[in-house]
């Protein structure tokens, strides 16, 4: 093929995943990585789990070892951003006022954290987590006796929750809803969750409306809508984020909430494709209308938009799944629910041990699963197949999950 350049921007999951599938694919010309950052690219996984626990190593994975780079001839640039994007002449400018000229151009800025935005919010204390040297700042700051407030009861919200614990802080959350991860699961699994972490001395408050953060010099308090105001050492907003599309924006090419993709990962650009948080999947004849913020769903599309650009058929994608661990308890997700799906739980939570499953129309559509790997495993594949579900079977664990299959609507999936 081509001897011409395949340009990435950005070295997160998506990005690096799909410069090393160009290699593979044999990709005849340059292939060259943007790096924001210095030093090797990572996992973010652990940044809100293993890295922030008692005792933990400084080391954080890389996603791929720099030999692996050299090893494939993939080019990194490192420590630049591409501040511009010249659709017309196909080329992208550097920060460092040189520029470069792409055949195929991959847009994987991924998303930033949301910041607060109240009164206060610029205070020294307050932390977000999305890069390593977020993690890093933050493992600092959350010392044993620190009071830690927490806004946002989401997965970083609760996995911070965890490790503040852990490392003997003092553990408030303040969240807007009335239950934990209410963006990503339904009532029984948050309760679960809840309760586990009010075991191990974190206190919710849910309703929660962040109005100020107070402090002299530091902060000092977070206040609420209802007047009430929580001491605070260290405060940390878990309360979301922002797909980074400026670049692509400013370029002409379509956006809405995430730059717009179809199934191959292109964007209204044809020689321009998205990948990973940045992006808004639309497949108008399936109805998909979505952002996902999820490792496993960039990963496969940046598989898509390599296979794409190398003129190869894709497959079909994975069902989308989901996982966290909150003091030792695995929470694992296939599928995407809607709060209107009926709902089955299958086990008893007190037992530490159960799965919720999510019928739409009589067909599983995504199940929840909780220290139970089998159903997790087994419930994947049959949301892939449109599997309709017995509920009165599926909801006695003592029944494997298969025997309350009625109906599989795609057996080839
Ligand atoms: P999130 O999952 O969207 O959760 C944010 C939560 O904060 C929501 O419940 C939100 O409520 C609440 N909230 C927003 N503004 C608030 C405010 N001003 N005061 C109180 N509560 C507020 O986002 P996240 O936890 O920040 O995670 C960020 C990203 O990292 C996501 O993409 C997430 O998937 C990813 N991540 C994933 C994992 C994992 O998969 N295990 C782990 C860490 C991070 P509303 O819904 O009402 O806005």
């Amino acid at each position: 093929m081509s001897e011409e350049a395949i340009v990435i921007i950005g070295a997160g999951h998506a990005g690096v995943q799909a410069a090393v599938r160009l290699a593979e694919l044999e990709w005849a010309g340059r292939i060259i990585v943007v790096e924001e950052q210095d030093g090797p690219t990572y996992e973010r996984p652990p940044l809100s789990k293993e890295f922030l626990k008692p005792g933990a190593s400084d080391e954080i994975a890389a996603l791929r070892k720099e030999s692996y780079f050299e090893d494939k001839r993939i080019e990194r640039i490192t420590g630049a951003t591409v501040t511009g994007i010249d659709a017309g002449a196909r080329s992208v400018t550097l920060s460092d006022g040189t520029s470069l000229g792409y055949f195929r151009l991959i847009i994987a800025t991924g998303s930033q954290a949301r910041a607060l935005t109240v009164p206060g919010s610029e205070l020294p204390g307050i932390h977000l987590l999305k890069t390593r040297d977020d993690a890093q700042a933050l493992r600092r700051a959350m010392r044993p006796g620190a009071h830690v407030v927490i806004i946002g009861a989401g997965y970083i919200g609760l996995e911070v929750a965890a490790a503040a614990a852990k490392l003997g802080c003092t553990t408030t959350v303040l969240e807007f809803q009335d239950r934990v991860m209410s963006r990503v699961t339904s009532a029984p699994v948050s309760r679960h969750f809840e309760q586990l972490h009010q075991e191990q001395g974190t206190r919710f408050v849910f309703g929660a409306a962040v109005t100020e953060v107070r402090g002299n010099g530091k902060v000092q308090e977070v206040v609420t809508a209802d007047g009430s105001a929580y001491a605070a050492d260290v405060v940390v907003a878990g309360i979301g984020v922002l797909p980074r599309q400026a670049l692509a924006e400013a370029a002409g090419i379509d956006v809405k909430d995430g730059i717009l993709v179809d199934a191959d990962s292109r964007t209204s650009d044809p020689n321009v494709y998205a990948i990973g948080d940045v992006t808004r999947l639309i497949i108008k004849d399936q109805g998909i209308n979505r952002r996902l913020e999820s490792i496993q769903s960039a990963l496969a599309q940046a598989v898509s938009a390599a296979n794409s650009i190398m003129g190869l058929t894709n497959t079909k994608h994975e069902v989308p799944w989901f996982w966290t661990v909150q003091h030792g308890v695995r929470l694992q997700t296939a599928g995407l629910r809607l709060p209107e799906d009926d709902i089955i739980v299958r086990g008893n939570p007190k037992d530490g041990r159960f799965s919720v499953l999510y019928l739409r129309d009589g067909r599983l559509a995504a199940i929840d699963t909780i220290a139970a790997l089998s159903d997790f495993t087994v419930g994947k594949k049959l949301v892939a197949s449109g599997a309709e579900i017995d509920p009165e079977i599926a909801a006695d664990p003592a029944n494997k999950l298969t025997t309350a299959v009625r109906e599989l609507v795609d057996e080839t999936r």
